[in-house]
């Protein structure tokens, strides 16, 4: 049977795994962190997860948590009234035709080593360098690396053409907490755009102390809201979100002034450069590696976009690896998996680099008109399970405007 090593045990890269251990594949994973650093460690994401990609968790039986974990049943997309009166502009909320999931990585990904142990599988707990990797690429038919945004994944050389930013464009804070109010009359991803500040964003999930919720913070660069470089206490993080809450969306504030942070370790800062990078790379040996997940497709987190993107990748990777049989993965197979994902990803990551910048006036239109037109916002809630829904009328002024006069001639 043909054995395959994956460099990193994340989202894509034991979702994979297990996938590959189920059909009789022989697998390693090599992962720098054992399951017990994981799952006392600090958080690393949101992971808002929509049914598509959760569907590829289900069709494995690793979606543990669906029963337990909290249901995202929306979206709310509010812009406040630039007059500073506290009011909103824009405020329109729609249905996700069936539920979002946010499960901790920290809960996540260490039950997902456990069952990667019980089908079988090597888990190998070192930190990869290049030189491992090419010694593991001499004796597998197939070495696949999914680091995330670990340094190994450099060897993948930048995509120009592909990355639009080559300088991170927001920064990041996550934090999680207990007593929030909850939303009524059903649970969404409250999605706050202040413009020239950034976005805050906060939904229901499940972490080790059980259901949350999280706040996101994406800051514009230099903005009020990059203001974390002095914060060095879990508390001062809370206070600091609070702070951001009081000042930009007092509805935010409302529901959260009484929350505790979920544990000393559920709050993060930082920034990363989105960047897309050549799928394949040579090692010094001359054998070929293939990137998977974020360690060739890194999104910034405004859409929610890498959990899904490392999901989907990872099913497509897995349809491909099956379809080919006894052929040698060659250079052609890795090009050509990745280019099966990018068929979809490149969707994804348009819309979401389109987010990063101010937003031009046809757009605020259409954000306006969802206020009075259920379908719009019904349509763009849904584009966050499927976002190339969101072309062409996202993207260019003249589909807008078509598809807005149909709407209303409807
Ligand atoms: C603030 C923030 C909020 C986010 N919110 C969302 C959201 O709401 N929805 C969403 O879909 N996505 C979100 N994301 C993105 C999402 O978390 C990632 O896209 C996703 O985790 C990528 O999965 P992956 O498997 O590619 O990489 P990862 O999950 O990063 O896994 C990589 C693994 O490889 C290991 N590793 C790295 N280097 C090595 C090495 N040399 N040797 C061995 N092991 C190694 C790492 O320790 C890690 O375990 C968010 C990200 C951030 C930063």
């Amino acid at each position: 049977m043909r054995k395959i090593t994956i460099i990193g045990g994340g989202q894509a890269g034991l979702q994979l795994g297990i996938g590959l251990l189920q059909k009789g594949y022989r697998v390693r994973i090599v992962q720098n962190r054992t399951a017990e650093d994981i799952a006392t460690g600090r958080v690393l994401s949101s992971q808002c997860m929509f049914s598509n990609a959760l569907a590829h968790e289900a069709a494995l039986g690793i979606d543990f948590w669906a029963k337990d974990c909290p249901p995202v049943q929306g979206i709310n997309f509010i812009v406040p009234n630039p007059d500073g009166s506290g009011t909103r502009l824009i405020d329109w909320a729609a249905r996700l035709d069936r539920d979002a999931l946010s499960v901790d990585q920290r809960v996540k990904v260490p039950r997902w080593m456990a069952e990667f142990g019980r089908l079988g599988g090597e888990m190998v707990i070192a930190d990869a360098g290049i030189a491992e990797i090419d010694a593991y690429a001499a004796e597998d038919d197939l070495v696949i690396v999914a680091s995330g945004k670990g340094e190994v994944g450099r060897m993948f050389a930048r995509d120009a053409e592909k990355s639009a930013y080559d300088k991170p464009m927001r920064a990041l804070a996550l934090t999680y907490v207990t007593g929030m109010t909850p939303r009524q009359p059903h649970s969404a991803v409250e999605f706050n755009l202040i413009p020239g500040v950034g976005e805050y964003f906060v939904f229901p999930a499940l972490t080790s102390t059980g259901p949350c919720e999280i706040m996101v913070f994406e800051g514009i660069p230099g903005g009020p809201m990059d203001c974390w470089a002095d914060v060095t206490t879990p508390e001062a993080h809370l206070a600091k979100s609070l702070e951001i809450l009081t000042t930009f969306l007092p509805w935010e504030y409302e529901r959260s002034k009484n929350c505790q942070l979920t544990d000393a370790n559920g709050i993060l800062a930082g920034r990363f450069a989105p960047t897309i990078r050549h799928p394949v790379a040579t090692l010094p040996s001359g054998r070929k590696v293939l990137g998977l997940g974020d360690a060739v497709c890194l999104n910034d987190p405004i859409t929610g976009q890498g959990s899904n993107n490392a999901a989907k990748a990872a099913a497509v990777y897995l349809d491909r690896i099956l379809a080919h049989g006894e052929a040698p993965f060659d250079e052609a197979f890795m090009q050509g998996t990745f280019d099966a994902f990018w068929a979809y990803a490149q969707w994804v990551v348009r819309w979401t680099n389109m987010l990063l910048l101010p937003p031009p006036p046809f757009i605020l239109d259409i954000m306006g008109a969802a206020c009075g037109e259920p379908r719009l916002a019904h349509r763009m809630a849904n584009g966050f399970d499927d976002p190339r829904d969101f072309f062409p009328w996202f993207a260019d002024p003249a589909a807008a405007g078509a598809y807005l006069a149909q709407l209303k001639a409807a």
